[in-house]
């Protein structure tokens, strides 16, 4: 059928681990308000190879964190200290500012295998507050041959404790063979990003690091496997304004992002005995990450 559209990954390298990038696409940047993707492992931790992300900061989104194997360390400019484990959900918002650092525990050396997800915010949130959730305890549910999370969003009674600053959905996919047939809101858009083995949607195949792209109109989406399968299906409401991405920023101009990578480098400590935009230094024994020079000069 001609309405689903699948696109491959594109190699990229984050934090010392190589990763393949499903969002955004040069033809597709969002997925309602899904506008970033970044696929990594498994992969085997060791002394010479792990995930680390010093302090850098954000503005005018969601951080999402999800893994299938592993551990990692979230630590924050507002405070926030937390190991997440695979099945829990990390949730950053950024609002008008926030830093953080990311690794993977000294402690531990198996398997990483994790998807970092960002939703843009909405006009109504994207100058408020910063604030972090982690949920350990999400809904599951069988759907057909599938094992699903509810992320974000909800699935029939089942809904996501997680904030959503638009209506979204963010499920985690285990598939053995066999089909699932997923129902969905027909006024949201969706993707599927194929994380391990391989999925067919409308007799399209789906492999792995790669993601499929479904407009809005239908009212449920179906998923064949022939094997054992990892996705996460992601929707929302298409976002219907243009959003302008640069490094670790989400916003609307070029000029927003500017101050924001000024404010960044000109430092967060406490100044006069008030907190920086990107609140108090955050505690973490990697370096910060300063914004490299915008391509735009004002
Ligand atoms: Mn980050």
């Amino acid at each position: 059928m001609v309405d689903v559209e699948v696109s491959e990954s594109r190699g990229a390298e984050v934090g010392g681990l190589s990763l393949r990038r499903s969002l955004p696409q040069r033809a597709r940047r969002t997925i309602g308000a899904w506008c970033f993707a970044d696929h990594y492992g498994p992969v085997a931790m060791t002394d010479d190879l792990s995930m680390s992300i010093g302090p850098h900061p954000h503005i005018g989104l969601h951080t999402v964190t999800w893994l299938f194997a592993g551990e990692m360390l979230h630590t924050d400019s507002i405070g926030s200290e937390q190991l997440i484990r695979p099945g829990q959900l990390n949730l950053m918002t950024a609002g008008q500012g926030i830093a953080h650092a990311e690794e993977t525990p000294r402690t531990y050396r198996g398997v990483t295998h994790g998807l970092q997800l960002w939703v843009a915010q909405p006009e109504s949130t994207r100058h408020g507050d910063p604030a972090f959730e982690h949920h350990a305890d999400l809904p599951e549910l069988s759907v057909g041959s599938a094992v699903v999370q509810v992320l974000v969003g909800s699935l029939g009674e089942a809904r996501s404790p997680a904030r959503q600053d638009t209506p979204m959905l963010g499920l985690d996919v285990a598939m053995t063979s066999g089909r699932a047939t997923i129902p969905v809101d027909p006024t949201h858009e969706h993707g599927v990003i194929v994380a391990a083995g391989e999925v067919g949607i409308d007799g399209r195949s789906v492999p792995t690091d790669s993601i499929a792209y479904l407009p809005d109109g239908r009212g449920e989406v179906t998923l064949d496997a022939a094997a054992p399968a990892r996705l996460l299906l992601l929707g929302g409401e298409p976002l219907g304004e243009t959003v302008v991405m640069w490094w670790n920023f989400v916003a609307r101009s070029h000029d927003e992002i500017v101050q924001a990578a000024d404010d960044w480098n000109a430092g967060t400590s406490a100044t006069r005995g008030q907190p920086g935009r990107f609140g108090v230094p955050v505690s973490s024994h990697l370096e910060r990450i300063p914004a490299p020079a915008t391509p735009w000069s004002r």
